[in-house]
């Protein structure tokens, strides 16, 4: 067993982490009651492949890498399915005499004893070697490669599917249906659904039916990819199935539906908002997957560096206002409004919100779903709000006339709120809120500042190379590089100079499922409402110009910002164009 202290020096020592960073680790690991290896994992503050390899070195153990390893089934099935999933090993090689086996948790006594066990009775000898989780989890992939399983619950499946069809078509009622989807073979198909998603980081899940087939595709950081196909005859089946987890009615196929499901995966409770809409002669099921335990990352995490990571800090220690965040959907609002919740969250005052849906839970804070159809709307649920006394509130949208009056009316009383809104930019937040019968002069009271986003992806870490500048993007990227304030540049891009800027790409690698891309960067532009822009927004039908802003203040837009962080190597230049319109 390696010491904390011990690990800690050797990391320190091989330069693989500041003094700075692993203080700031232990500190949160003690906060969260987490292990400091956990931290510094989860926190992408070190390369889990390093610090395991380094361990491994400290324990005497030999370390292994097993995401380029091509492992064979016969050697793989050396452990037992169950087994290597309760103890978190794998045999990665084996021959006459001896079985090689990666371990996550050399100090687990159980495991050893399991394993040796089963060795003895092989009478093969065990070697051990220490492997990461990263690196486990990849190689039970290959153990349980997801259309094996589907594939034998299929085979399970045929046999019934004659009664299936037939049941369908007699339209039987709903007590004998249930029957069916309790049949394991499409319990287990749903089950390999639903956790390959969560295994997968995927944040969204899509069944749909196509014209002979079934689809199921996910969304991984943003972009739905097809990951599995299923013949069209069970989608009834499966669509029935998750009725029946979110407790939805089975016989109801005319009209939307919507519900939950909570399921504990890998120890997790994760929940999932389950959406189905009718379409001609069948449904369509959307799942948004929330796993509500992990915490909202911090505004760095998120992307937000130099000035504009400033002014939202700078912003959050005023105690009235409001706080608007625009984007389209899907462009991480919810994510940031909680960051910056997280930031302000402290004893002494009272936060609370109102969401749809839920998707991060934060302690001591009031969260609240809103019910439309049972009348509890952003606008009533505001007007209830501001009878319980609160500081802060947090409104998931303003989506109509009556939540942007009520918010406004909050904020005039010494509320700080936090909203979202639909807009393309930031400046676009004014005039929609004026369509929105909003008086200007209140608009110039209240509102402290405007941010604007959008989620790009991050290139892999493992697999990144230099990437060139496309010809038809130049013009693009040296216009907005030659309207960015030097300073801005030099600051932000480690030996910046015009004449010989770098792109960079993930060039695809087992890690990030050949994509080239893991995770999500925010690119952000800011208008902080200082009071010469107050004066503008106060004048009665005076359009606000981006040049206004301009005289005011250093404002990066979204393109600069994204191209920034193109340059820093961060994200891809296809991304920032992708997710940036206009
Ligand atoms: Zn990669």
């Amino acid at each position: 067993m390696v010491k904390k202290s011990e690990l800690i020096k050797a990391l320190v020592k091989n330069n693989l982490i500041s003094q700075v960073n692993i203080s700031k680790a232990e500190e949160q690991a003690n906060e969260k009651k987490k292990s400091l290896e956990f931290v510094l994992i989860s926190k992408q503050l070190i390369d889990e492949e390093k610090l395991i390899n380094l361990k491994a070195s400290l324990s005497g153990i030999e370390y292994i890498n097993l995401f380029s390893a091509k492992i064979n089934d016969m050697d793989l099935n050396m452990i037992p399915n169950e087994v290597s999933e309760n103890y978190k090993a794998i045999c990665f090689q084996k021959d006459e005499k001896t079985m090689k086996v990666g371990l996550v948790n050399p100090d687990d006594f159980k495991a050893i004893g399991a394993l040796d066990f089963l060795a003895k009775k092989k009478q093969l000898r065990i070697e051990y070697f220490l492997i990461s989780s990263a690196s486990y989890n990849h190689a039970r992939k290959q153990y349980e490669s997801m259309s094996r399983e589907v594939v034998s619950a299929l085979q399970a499946k045929e046999e019934d599917d004659k009664e299936l069809i037939e049941i369908k078509e007699k339209e039987v009622e709903s007590v004998e249906l249930e029957e069916v989807v309790k049949s394991a073979p499409v319990t287990k198909i749903v089950s390999v659904i639903i956790r390959h998603a969560v295994d997968g980081k995927a944040s969204d899940i899509h069944i749909e039916p196509l014209l002979r087939e079934t689809r199921v595709r996910y969304r991984i950081d943003g972009i739905l990819h097809t990951s599995l196909v299923l013949p069209k005859n069970i989608h009834y089946a499966v669509v029935a199935r998750i009725k029946v987890l979110a407790g939805l009615k089975l016989d109801e196929t005319r009209i939307p539906q919507g519900g939950r499901i909570r399921l504990l995966i890998n120890d997790n409770e994760i929940d999932f908002r389950v959406s189905i809409i009718p379409l001609v002669d069948t449904e369509k099921v959307v799942m948004r997957i929330l796993d509500v335990t992990k915490g909202a990352p911090t505004l760095e995490e998120l992307g937000f560096e130099d000035r504009e990571g400033k002014v939202i800090r700078e912003q959050m220690k005023k105690t009235y206002g409001i706080f608007l965040i625009t984007g389209p959907t899907g462009s991480g609002k919810s994510t940031t409004l909680f960051s910056i919740l997280n930031l302000i969250n402290k004893e002494g005052v009272n936060i609370s919100t109102l969401e749809d849906p839920v998707e991060y839970y934060v302690p001591g804070v009031n969260q609240s779903q809103i019910r439309p159809l049972l009348g509890y709307t952003f606008a009533s649920g505001l007007r209830t709000l501001l009878r319980q006394d609160p500081d802060i509130m947090m409104v998931g949208e303003i989506r109509d006339n009556e939540t942007a009056e009520l918010g406004i009316h909050a904020a005039l009383t010494g509320h700080l709120v936090l909203s979202t809104l639909h807009t393309n930019n930031a400046i676009g937040a004014i005039p929609r809120l004026i369509d929105m019968n909003a008086e200007r002069f209140l608009l110039a009271s209240t509102i402290n500042v405007i941010l604007a986003q959008r989620l790009v992806r991050r290139i892999c870490s493992n697999c990144r190379v230099k990437a060139d500048l496309p010809k038809s993007a130049s013009k693009q990227v040296y216009d907005s590089l030659k309207k960015t304030p030097i300073d801005v540049l030099k600051r932000r891009i480690k030996g910046y100079d015009v004449d010989k800027i770098q792109f960079y790409k993930g060039e695809g690698c087992p890690r990030c499922g050949n994509t080239g891309y893991t995770g999500r960067l925010a690119i952000t532009e800011i208008i902080d409402i200082n009071d010469e822009l107050r004066k503008l927004i106060y004048e009665p039908d005076r359009p606000i110009s981006l040049d206004d802003v301009q005289a005011t203040q250093t404002f990066i837009d979204l393109m600069q910002d994204g191209i920034i962080k193109a340059l820093q190597g961060k994200t891809t230049l296809e991304e920032i164009f992708r997710v940036v319109s206009g």
